[in-house]
């Protein structure tokens, strides 16, 4: 499930396979991007912020511009050797190619892929809240920012990425189990906001730096999370039946023993 942590990575991946080096072909193919060239632009730097990725690039005599896109549920990033075989996804998947002397960069179902001018980035991510993992992190920011709408439920507030960036399903449905809270609770009556803004900030920063998403410490199968996807098995606490139920436009995992309605 990509989240921030997956973004986060991916944006890494591309900075030190891109980063330096020039672009000897680009190949868009989505409608609104299918007669941009990038040939001879230089990958400047890549970038994560919240869920979305920002791949600056610079040519000289020309302003910067950042190649934006977002990963939602199915996106991929996949760098190959040239020559290798790419065999990450479906060829039809493919939204974009870029390649380099060393290495060819292939966007898998790309969401918002869009290329803007650098100094106008901000009309594609100025409305994100402050980035869990990003390096001006600002915790209050957050908390300030949730209580702006305390009827909303915590677990839709936790997941707008306008309060906090990076947040998605997962680590909204595990930083809910760990604080015991009722993800239909109001924002103005969540008792501790910094503790639970703190926890979701510390459960995505674990997982920097590999794949594999675990908020239980178990990098098992089946291990890895205490109620996300978990519906109707036992809580890895008190052994009681999992639940499911659709909050906002999504699903949500909570355990109704750990988790109870006030
Ligand atoms: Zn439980």
């Amino acid at each position: 499930m990509p989240e921030g942590d997956t973004v986060w990575n991916t944006a890494q991946l591309l900075h030190r396979e891109l980063a330096g080096q020039v672009l000897e072909s680009s190949d868009f193919r989505v409608p609104q991007l299918a007669t941009i060239d990038l040939t001879g632009w230089t990958v400047a730097e890549s970038r994560s912020r919240g869920k979305h990725l920002l791949l600056r690039l610079r040519s000289d005599g020309a302003r910067p511009r950042t190649l934006h896109s977002h990963l939602r549920m199915d996106g991929v990033w996949r760098v190959f050797h040239p020559g290798g075989r790419w065999a990450a996804k479906p060829a039809h998947t493919i939204r974009v190619v870029l390649r380099t002397g060393s290495a060819v960069a292939v966007g898998y179902h790309l969401h918002e892929l869009a290329l803007v001018r650098t100094d106008d980035e901000d009309r594609l991510v100025g409305h994100l809240g402050p980035d869990l993992l990003g390096p001006d992190w600002d915790p209050d920011e957050a908390v300030t920012r949730l209580c702006r709408r305390p009827d909303a439920t915590i677990g839709e507030a936790l997941v707008d990425q306008r309060n906090l960036a990076g947040i998605g399903n997962l680590y909204k449905a595990e930083t809910l189990f760990l604080r015991g809270v009722w993800p239909w609770t109001p924002v103005g009556e969540v008792a501790d906001l910094p503790a639970m803004v703190s926890l979701s900030q510390r459960l995505l920063a674990s997982n920097r730096g590999r794949w594999m998403q675990s908020t239980t410490g178990s990098l098992r199968r089946g291990e890895q999370n205490y109620v996300f996807e978990r519906v109707g098995r036992p809580c890895r606490r008190c052994g009681t039946p999992i639940k499911m139920d659709v909050l906002g436009e999504r699903l949500t995992y909570w355990c109704p023993h750990c988790q109870p309605e006030p």
